[in-house]
């Protein structure tokens, strides 16, 4: 696969902070939205002497990273878990942030149908037809061809072959590796796009204790002014000026670091507006969508030590991860991806709850208690998300997200997990968007 520029120009970044001493400077930089991009950025100028401020929409930072307390103990409504320890800057930052992790152990996870579990043979042979599938549809993918097309093609061509248990673990295992990786359903995703990402290797570990203890590490220090939203932006070679609720701001340079989701419904007027490559770009991506359901019960009623539970019996895009094993108490986490998430989002608690658990009530053939108390996400419609990650739509290119690191104007650029290429729609490619954007930001205030 393909490496990109990244890792690269951190690298030059590095070379430029050494090259260039910071000088004292009263260059005032703006920084808009605190999630784990804006924060990079801000960490990393700020501590080259720069003065920056960070203007934040919400009552909190972190955006997509969102740890919820009302349990007691932490749940991560937004991002959970660090996807590959090994290289991967997130992890180095959890170390320093001495953040407790655990991995997620992908193996202890219990497929149920027809009320009982599924065997491991079934599992195996429907995990090597379900990467078949995937595959082969990847293999064939031209731009503008969606997913779900070549995958249905490929179903229909080799499916029938398969047993029912073989083939019920294959069309799951597709829906994890799709609909709830993405968040979107295969019709709208471009078929080029799948597995295009890089990955890091090692585990993938989730934080007991919340992942909101990253964010709170970059912020330390930072001038960050929460329920500032941004309306509007005015830029051109002298400086960037910002509108919204709470007055006026100018600054040299700008980095505008919020959502896709929010530059697509156009919540912010940008003049003069987005560059011709930039507006093609987004409009050939989407804002996936993960919900999650967070269910406290009295006391588990899955197995000891399961990490993960999947149900079968429906194609609902649908999966269950138990807490208890992280020492979390009795909770289930549901998460519920692409179109069925932005219905759960329409229902009431009490139908959301039953959307999630009927499945699993079916898969395992038997009724399940009620839940004593319950948290959601709502990422569907939140105003300073407008969805979950960013995705690439049939007749985009992953690789045209490349265009959306160059400027906006000479003192304007973007930044944001829409704006990597080898790294979108995770926290790691959030915080390596906004140590790129600072590289360039650096670079043009040390030129003047
Ligand atoms: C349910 C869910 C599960 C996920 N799971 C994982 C996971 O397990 N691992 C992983 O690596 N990634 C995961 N992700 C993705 C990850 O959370 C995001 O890619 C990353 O956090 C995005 O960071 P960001 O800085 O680009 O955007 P954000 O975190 O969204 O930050 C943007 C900020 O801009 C603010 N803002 C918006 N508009 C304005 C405005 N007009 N003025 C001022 N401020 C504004 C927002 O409030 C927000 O704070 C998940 C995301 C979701 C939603």
């Amino acid at each position: 696969m393909r490496r990109r520029a990244i890792l690269e120009a951190l690298l030059a970044c590095a070379l430029i902070g050494r090259a260039a001493p910071a000088r004292a400077s009263s260059a005032r930089v703006l920084v808009i939205g605190a999630g784990m991009a804006g924060l990079s950025a801000a960490r990393q100028l700020a501590d080259e002497g720069f003065k920056v401020t960070v203007l934040e929409a919400r009552d909190r930072i972190g955006g997509r990273i969102h740890t919820d307390r009302t349990f007691g103990s932490a749940v991560d409504l937004g991002a959970a878990w660090i996807h590959g320890t090994e290289g991967n800057p997130i992890a180095d930052l959890a170390r320093r942030a001495r953040a407790r992790t655990v991995a997620t152990d992908w193996e202890a996870f219990a497929l149920y149908k027809g009320g009982a579990e599924v065997g491991d043979r079934a599992t195996a042979a429907g995990e090597r037809l379900a990467e078949r599938w995937l595959t082969a549809a990847s293999a064939a993918a031209e731009r503008g061809d969606s997913l779900g097309e070549l995958l249905a093609a490929e179903i229909a061509r080799t499916g029938a072959k398969a047993d029912p248990a073989t083939l019920a673990v294959a069309q799951w295992m597709v829906t994890g590796a799709i609909e709830l990786e993405y968040g979107e359903d295969r019709d709208a995703l471009a078929a080029i796009a799948y597995d295009a990402e890089e990955a890091f290797e090692g585990d993938d570990v989730l934080f007991p204790g919340g992942y909101d203890a990253l964010p709170r590490l970059l912020a330390e220090g930072l001038e960050v002014r929460l329920g500032a939203a941004v309306e509007r932006v005015v830029h051109d070679e002298s400086g960037v000026r910002v509108y919204g609720g709470f007055g006026e701001m100018a600054a040299e340079v700008a980095v505008l670091a919020m959502p896709l989701g929010v530059l697509q419904a156009g919540r912010i007027e940008i003049t003069p507006g987005l560059p011709d490559g930039h507006r093609r770009t987004l409009a050939q991506l989407g804002m996936g969508v993960l919900e999650k359901v967070v269910m406290r019960f009295d006391e588990a009623f899955w197995p000891e030590g399961l990490h993960g539970l999947g149900a079968l019996d429906s194609l609902i895009p649908v999966e269950h991860y138990p807490l208890d094993v992280h020492g979390a108490g009795p909770l289930l986490v549901a998460l519920v991806g692409g179109d069925a998430a932005r219905a759960l989002a329409k229902k009431d608690e009490a139908s959301a709850v039953r959307a999630v658990l009927a499945p699993l009530a079916q898969a395992m053939g038997r009724e399940l208690p009620a839940p004593k108390q319950v948290v959601r996400s709502r990422w569907t419609d939140d105003p300073w998300a407008m969805g979950s990650y960013s995705v690439v739509r049939p007749g985009g290119d992953p690789e045209d997200r490349e265009v959306l690191a160059k400027p906006v104007g000479p003192r304007l650029w973007l930044a944001g997990e829409h704006t990597v290429v080898d790294h979108p729609a995770t926290v790691h490619g959030a915080w390596l968007s906004g140590q790129r954007v600072a590289m360039k930001v650096l670079a043009t205030l040390r030129s003047q």
